[in-house]
């Protein structure tokens, strides 16, 4: 059976008092299950100080990207090396916000799931549509295109440590959500993709997260779905008690 994965992406929200004030809030009420891991993911400057409020507990750390060299030249950015060393379990690479505003392709995608893998990092890799894409019936192209170009020449023990989350673009942050049903329509085209590529034992494995507004009264129904394996959450993971009952209703759900 698949455990389900809840991660707050903090996006580059809060500061170093407000982060471990969060981390505080989420430790005081979070109970451990064996089938629900729960991870955050705050910026870059603050994972030291949030990996030491997180020491000894069951939240996993987990970093927003980084850079696909082990070191050298690359002002202002930071190593998946380094993110180990703070710690990190975690690393979201290819979230639609960095392939939008930061131009990210599939080819660079594919060299950091590498470099992460390199160094025992696991990458929660981002695929998902926009509107005008859905609108025009291409969604499963454009997913399908963006898995096969970012998972490029990975092997299936290589896939074994990746996590995928789907996220239609027209759903982050935009407070509306894909229906359960659209959401485990592509979760399932996403599985099918993945027997394709990496066989059935790898794809039945790949834990495959929604994400796009989950919030505490659409989380059940969503981690309800056959196919959706947990949820990378944004806005919702900015305050304990809107990111607590997403945890919760993972807990919850049985499949
Ligand atoms: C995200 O940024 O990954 C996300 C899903 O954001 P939100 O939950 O705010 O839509």
């Amino acid at each position: 059976m698949r455990k389900f994965l809840i991660a707050g992406n903090w996006k580059m929200n809060l500061l170093r008092d407000s982060s471990v004030a969060l981390v505080h809030g989420l430790l005081d009420e979070l109970k451990g299950d064996p089938n629900v891991e729960v991870a955050v993911c705050p910026p870059s400057v603050y994972l030291h100080d949030v990996g030491a409020a997180l020491r000894g507990s069951q939240i996993a750390l987990g970093a927003q990207n980084m850079y696909p060299a082990e070191e050298g030249a690359f002002t202002g950015e930071v190593s998946g090396k380094m993110l180990v060393d703070l710690g990190c379990k975690y690393v979201i690479l290819g979230h639609s916000e960095r392939r939008t505003l930061m131009g990210e392709t599939d080819a660079q995608v594919n060299a950091k799931i590498y470099a992460a893998l390199k160094c025992e990092l696991l990458p929660i890799v981002c695929i998902g549509e926009t509107l005008e894409q859905r609108e025009a019936g291409n969604t499963s192209k454009v997913v399908r295109d963006q898995l096969r170009g970012s998972l490029a020449g990975l092997t299936a023990d290589q896939m074994s440590k990746v996590v995928l989350a789907y996220e239609p673009v027209w759903a982050i942050g935009t407070g509306k959500t894909a229906s359960p049903a659209q959401a485990e329509e592509v979760h399932a085209d996403i599985r099918l993709l993945l027997v394709e590529l990496f066989g059935e034992a790898t794809a039945s494995k790949t834990v495959i997260q929604y994400g796009g507004s989950v919030k505490a009264d659409n989380a059940m129904e969503l981690l309800g779905q056959p196919n959706i394996d947990g949820a990378l959450v944004g806005g919702a993971s900015l305050k304990a008690e809107l990111f607590l009952p997403i945890c919760l209703a993972a807990q919850k759900v049985k499949k």
